[in-house]
């Protein structure tokens, strides 16, 4: 704003408040109403700057003190002070010190039946009470009774007025003490008939506003505990709830019924959870440990406890998903960062883990004894899968007696390899056909193919199978029963009856034998001893063959379900609330005979507490806490039978711990149908409709959190429609993947590996708390000789490390392993090249105790196994006291891994991604820039997730962090890379839902996806190999070769621009033998770049003009290879979040070591 009209302002104003004449006080008011009614909000801020709220309540005051105030100056004063005091903050407190608060108030008085002057006293009286303590004064002052009387009683003469009214008086409810004030004087009740009143008169719905503003009024006091005990006792839940009925779907009705919403779920009496207990319903003596009686709930009389006085959550389908880092957390101290701490055990402990690394020492004298002979003939029993079943490949891999029928498979299979399945693929995508949420995903198969196999065969009856009264389809009886069920035949039938079910229905699963699964089961020691396996883990699971898509979330699902609960609560009249499932109380619960479905959970990662029928087709179910917990509910698996078909059956799990989940972004549930399976479609799918998840009414009582308030918990809710009458379905929260499941694969896979080629062993880590052994596997190749050259060779491998599922809910963590593992051991030329130059350490499952007891989060002690780093204890976390040692032996004998990746599942974000470590980074986002230049960093750690981005469909950069927090000082990923000093140690996180980038966009994850994402990890370390210095010339050379041959093979139209230009650099790696040194004698800026850069490079250049470097960050090209003069110049920040950095242009030398340079 120009000066000469700051001072024309500040005149007006002075003559304003100066001047008694009225005329000249209307030119002036006209023409600041003018100035203010155009522009922008800037002039009104700046107008305040100079004065101009100050200017005009003295005016305000000098006129209204007047015998008679003449409400010609007063009403264009309250409008501009209407609009002066939005953009004012201070403009209460002002009022009240130029006394302008009292004149209104009186003013207002005065003109109670004298609709335009009250009309505008309010309008300032709104702006006024702007600030709480304002608003409480003017309470004081008696302003909610006057505004009271302008409201009451209804009638629809002067509506302005009224609704400026009920908008004045909702802001002074804000105050606690007005709040108070309202329910003493019984103003609840008088808003509810209002409310009523306008609800049934107001039925073209012209007053929404009104009716918003008397509602609001009824939250800011429903605040207070004494307002919600009012508004209960005033029927208010009732009435809110049944005016509301007839209009939910009304589209204008939207300001008010969200209100009301916000209202009914703030007074929805809180209570505990409906269970006997807050802690497991398994408990496991930990020993050394003394059992504290863990604290009980108190079902009745702890209501009180209950309430808290700010529960304001606003009803509002949330959109955000979380997951940021808070910047408190991140660990600033430089020492911290950069030390490296001792041993946590005595040195001589370190040679136990020799024994398992038995490839370091052993002879391979059976290898000079057999030269070329096939060692492994009888041995190849499953050695047909060529790689993983991945989302490219559709065909299916069989492990049969019958081999013959795959043989054409195989043949396909090894033209397809995983270098064909890059992320630019996108042709390779099963894109499931679009269903209508609600439709029963089976229905297409069901309509045409009952009845039927794939094949088109007839098979027996599936009814009749079911209903055998030999076998109790509740659940597959585990063979260990035998013993305790000896004096009954029963078992003994239902083994011969499951026999005759493999016999005749079992579809071959690829790494999967039913047999052998039922006798690991016998092996797998659980806390109750669990006498059932459950049939999709015992029958197997084959990935469908179209990827499923996320569920588009309808409009409005939350609000229907929670008016649902509130349904129940004011119309209990045909709620069942009845108990059919339980793990507390005496079972059976429920006779077959009655008409509600049958649950059951007591198998390996099973979890459901309790079922309770709510109403015919409805159902809240709890689950279990971790053994030992009195938290972590989130994971959920159970059975459930006696349905009927095409029915929407409810289900709401109302012990949720998480304060948000994908369940709101698009993830449904898995389903496993039993009758689909002997159908021959064993396959857990995607399934449910009307999603959601929302915190509902439930607290934990302060008792039971030890005197803490009381946490929330959340309902999940979803409708499904199964797909047959009388079936036996499993429901799970994610793809099902037990330890027993682990065992089998790993005794399948040691099976089914070429013993020419492949070097597989098995080796017990260690027994876990529950007895069951954890598995260390090891991968390479096998030696091509024993001659000394080859054993030296096979020994010198650097080593590489993976372990998975610390967290036991995280199931999609062991599909990844499972992806991982199948391809490691795979003839694909990547995992053949893979092995050969790597030793591949994994420990597939670090708590299978969890995972067999149905926990999410921890192991049989109640912890969290992932914060134990640090200090493990022996006795206590066995697996990771045993996973750190082995770390600790490889870093003592030189030989700490290239690689040290946990693979995880995240809840709460989509893709694929890493999380690492660097201090730099660190310090950097926490705006720490002591000392940080003096750091040596080498930003190595970013290679590999930038790789990963660039092959992986589901992979994404963007996700990826390596912030070290001070929270995560504890897990694997930062204690490896502190105490091993593995710049490269990740955790790996998939999520439970699904893509949102990349080819996969819009798709939720099945097994196949996260298999792939398995072995993409692989063909990752393998070309992170390939751009390090330290790579050797054959694998170059190899590596370039097979590259070559499968660019021939791919289609020119993809774009698979990141492969092309890995062959095109490697065929210059390696045709020419010439040597590069980088000597870089820069500032200390560049000097990090240097540290990374100062190894030799193998170059070819055949009448190149240009080449890449390997450093991802820098783009190194030839501008003349005369001059041997390289231009130097970043191509990305350095790193990630900060700002480019100027190019910078230096020479390096070239040192030629005698070769034909062009
Ligand atoms: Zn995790």
């Amino acid at each position: 704003m120009a000066e000469q009209e700051a001072s024309g302002l500040q005149v007006l104003l002075h003559t304003l408040q100066s001047s008694s004449d009225k005329k000249s006080i209307l030119t002036i008011l006209k023409v600041l109403g003018d100035l203010l009614s155009v522009g922008t909000d800037r002039r009104i801020h700046y107008m305040i700057s100079k004065g101009g709220s100050e200017a005009l309540l003295q005016t305000l005051v000098d006129t209204a003190r007047t015998a008679s105030p003449d409400y010609d100056i007063l009403l264009p004063l309250f409008r501009l002070l209407a609009k002066v005091g939005l953009r004012d903050k201070k403009i209460g407190r002002k009022a009240l010190e130029l006394e302008a608060l009292d004149v209104t108030l009186i003013l207002a008085r005065k003109n109670l039946s004298h609709g335009q002057n009250l009309l505008h006293c309010l309008w300032a009286l709104r702006v006024f009470a702007s600030s709480v303590s304002m608003g409480a004064m003017l309470g004081i002052n008696g302003a909610m009774e006057l505004l009271f009387k302008v409201i009451t009683p209804y009638t629809q003469k002067r509506t302005q007025t009224i609704r400026a009214a009920t908008e004045v008086l909702a802001v002074l409810l804000k105050s606690k003490s007005n709040g108070r004030r309202a329910v003493n004087r019984g103003y609840v009740t008088s808003l509810l008939w209002l409310h009523q009143d306008w609800h049934s008169r107001d039925t073209a719905n012209t007053y929404v506003q009104i009716r918003r503003g008397l509602l609001l009024c009824l939250k800011h006091i429903s605040a207070l505990r004494s307002g919600r005990e009012a508004f209960l006792a005033a029927q208010g839940m009732e009435i809110l709830f049944s005016t509301t009925q007839n209009c939910l779907d009304d589209k204008s009705m939207e300001p008010v019924i969200s209100v009301v919403l916000q209202i009914l779920r703030q007074c929805y009496p809180k209570s505990p959870l409906p269970l006997v207990t807050a802690s497991s319903a398994y408990a496991f003596p930990v020993p050394g440990h003394i059992a504290t009686e863990p604290p009980c709930d108190l079902p009745e009389g702890k209501i009180k406890d209950l309430e808290d006085d700010g529960d304001d959550e606003v009803d509002k389908d949330s959109d955000t998903e979380d997951g940021k880092v808070e910047d408190d957390d991140l660990e600033t101290d430089v020492n911290k960062l950069t030390s490296k701490p001792g041993l946590d055990r005595p040195e001589e402990e370190l040679m136990q883990y020799e024994a398992m690394c038995l490839e370091l020492s052993y002879s391979f004298e059976e290898l000079e004894s057999k030269p070329g002979g096939d060692l492994n003939s009888e041995k190849t029993q499953y050695a047909n899968h060529h790689h993983i079943l991945t989302a490219a490949s559709s065909k299916q891999h069989c492990y049969n007696k019958d081999q013959s029928s795959c043989g054409q498979e195989r043949e396909d299979s090894v033209r397809s390899s995983l270098l064909c399945m890059v992320k630019t693929q996108r042709s390779t995508v099963h894109l499931g056909s679009k269903r209508k949420p609600g439709v029963n995903p089976y229905q297409n198969v069901q309509s045409n193919s009952l009845g039927r196999d794939s094949s088109g065969s007839e098979i027996p009856d599936i009814q009749a199978s079911l209903k055998a009264d030999a076998w109790d389809i509740d659940a597959i009886f585990c063979p260990r029963m035998s013993a305790s069920f000896s004096n009954s035949t029963r078992t003994g039938e239902a083994v011969e009856v499951i026999d005759k079910l493999l016999q005749t229905h079992l579809k071959c699963v690829p790494f999967h034998d039913p047999y052998l699964y039922m006798a690991k089961a016998r092996r797998t020691s659980s806390v109750v001893d669990f006498k059932m396996v459950a049939f999709p883990d015992v029958w197997g699971h084959c990935p469908p063959s179209t990827t499923q898509p996320m569920l588009e979330r309808k409009c409005g699902v939350q609000r229907i379900r929670i008016f649902e609960d509130i349904r129940r609560l004011i119309q209990p009249s045909d709620v069942i609330n009845k108990v059919v499932f339980s793990l507390d109380e005496p079972w059976p619960l429920q006779d077959n005979a009655s008409n509600c479905l049958q649950f059951f959970s007591k198998f390996e990662s099973g979890n459901l507490r309790k079922a309770i029928q709510v109403r015919e087709f409805e159902y809240d179910l709890l689950v279990n806490v971790d053994v030992n917990s009195t938290q972590h509910q989130q994971w959920f698996y159970f059975k459930v039978s006696g349905m009927q078909a095409a029915v929407p059956y409810h289900f709401n799990i109302i012990n949720c711990e998480k304060p948000n989940s994908q369940f709101n972004y698009g993830m449904q549930p898995t389903l496993y149908s039993v009758k689909e399976a002997l159908l021959g479609r064993p396959t857990w799918i995607r399934t449910g409709y009307e999603i959601c998840y929302y915190k509902n009414h439930y607290r934990q009582s302060t008792t039971a959190a030890g005197g803490a308030s009381g946490k929330c918990y959340y309902t999940l809710t979803f409708a499904v429609t199964f797909p047959h009458n009388e079936d036996v379905c499993y429901l799970a929260y994610h793809y099902p993947y037990t330890y027993t499941a682990l065992m089998t694969h790993l005794d399948i896979l040691e099976k089914s590996v070429n013993l020419k080629e492949v070097y597989f062993r098995q080796d017990v880590l260690c027994q876990t708390l529950g007895g069951n052994p954890c598995p260390l596997v090891t991968i390479t190749a096998m030696p091509e000789s024993n001659s000394d050259e080859h054993l030296e060779q096979f020994r010198h491998r650097p080593y590489q490390v993976i372990t998975a599922r610390v967290h036991p809910g995280e199931s999609n963590a062991s599909w990844v392993m499972k992806g991982t593992l199948e391809f490691l051991v795979s003839s694909d030329p990547v995992a053949r090249l893979l092995r050969e130059n790597f030793i591949f350490k994994i420990i597939p499952m670090l708590n299978p105790d969890g995972v067999i007891n149905g926990n999410h989060r921890c192991s049989l002690s109640g912890e969290d196994l992932n914060r134990q780093w640090l200090s493990p204890s022996a006795h206590l976390q066995p697996t990771i006291y045993h996973a750190k040692g082995l770390l600790y032996h490889l870093s003592s004998i030189g030989r700490s891994p290239v690689v040290f990746c946990d693979f995880h599942g995240h809840s709460q974000k989509k893709n694929v991604f890493l999380y690492g470590c660097s201090i730099k980074e660190t310090l950097w986002q926490a705006a720490c820039t002591v000392g940080t230049s003096t750091i040596l960093e080498d930003v190595n750690y970013r290679t590999l997730p930038k790789i990963l981005d660039k092959l992986a469909p589901a992979f994404t950069m963007s996700s990826c962090s390596f912030l070290v927090e001070k929270s995560r000082a504890s897990t694997a990923r930062v204690v490896v890379w502190r105490e091993m000093g593995v710049s490269r140690s990740y955790t790996m996180e998939s999520s439970y839902c699904g893509c949102n980038q990349g080819p996969y966009q819009g798709l939720q994850f099945g097994t196949r996806e996260l298999e792939e994402m398995g072995a993409m990890f692989c063909l990752g370390l393998l070309i992170l190999e390939l751009k390090s210095a330290s790579c050797s010339h054959q694998l170059l050379a190899r590596a370039a070769t097979l590259l070559s041959a499968e660019e021939e093979a791919l289609d020119q139209h993809l774009q698979r621009k990141y492969i092309k230009r890995v062959i095109k650099v490697l065929k210059m790696r390696t045709s020419w033998k010439g040597t590069l040194f980088f000597s870089c004698p820069w500032t200390s800026e560049i000097q990090v770049l240097q540290a990374l850069n100062s190894e030799t490079y193998t170059l070819s250049l055949p009448g190149l003009s240009s080449l890449w470097s390997w450093t991802e960050n820098y783009t190194i090209s030839f501008f003349s290879s005369q001059a041997f003069g390289l231009f130097l110049s970043p191509v990305t920040g350095f790193p990630g979040s900060l700002p480019c950095r100027q190019p910078v242009m230096r020479h390096l030398s070239l040192q030629n070591h005698g070769s034909q340079f062009p």
